[in-house]
C-alpha cells in the first residue's frame, strides 16, 4: 500500500494572500474594494482574485480600518450567508450601495417643489 499519492497534486492554487498594508506581512483575510466615485468602502471576504481597487487585509488591519473624512465603510459579513459570497455578490452590494447614494443625492437636488403653480390660473380679468 503506498499511501505517499500525488501529494503534490495539492499544490493549493488559492495561493496565500497576505497584507496590503506595507509593514505587515500577515496574510489577508479580508478585501478591502474602494468605490471612488462614492467615497464608499466595502469590506467583505477575501476576493478570488485582485482587483485593481481592492486591497487584500489581515483580520487586524481589517478591524482598524479607517477611511477619509466623509466615506462610509460597508462591512460584508460571510457568516451571514451560506456557501460563502463571490466576487459577483460583492460587486452586487457595491452597486446596491451606488444606487442608494444616488438616489439619496438626486433627492437632495431635486428639492425644488412645485408650488406657486395655482394662483395665477386667473390673474387677467377679462373684460
Ligand atoms: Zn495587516
Amino acid at each position: 500500500m503506498s499511501i505517499v499519492r500525488n501529494q503534490q497534486m495539492r499544490n493549493s492554487a488559492r495561493s496565500s494572500r497576505t497584507c496590503s498594508r506595507a509593514s505587515c506581512g500577515k496574510s489577508a483575510s479580508k478585501t478591502l474594494t474602494y468605490i471612488y466615485a462614492d467615497s464608499t468602502a466595502v469590506l467583505g471576504p477575501l476576493a478570488t482574485y485582485a482587483e485593481p481597487h481592492a486591497y487584500d487585509l489581515c483580520p487586524i488591519h481589517s478591524e482598524k480600518l479607517t477611511v477619509p473624512n466623509g466615506w462610509s465603510v460597508v462591512k460584508l459579513t460571510p457568516e451571514t450567508e451560506s456557501g460563502g459570497p463571490s466576487e459577483d455578490d460583492l460587486m452586487a452590494i457595491a452597486d446596491a450601495v451606488r444606487e442608494v447614494r444616488q438616489q439619496q443625492f438626486e433627492q437632495s437636488k431635486v428639492s425644488t417643489p412645485e408650488i406657486g403653480r395655482r394662483g395665477h390660473l386667473r390673474g387677467l380679468p377679462s373684460s
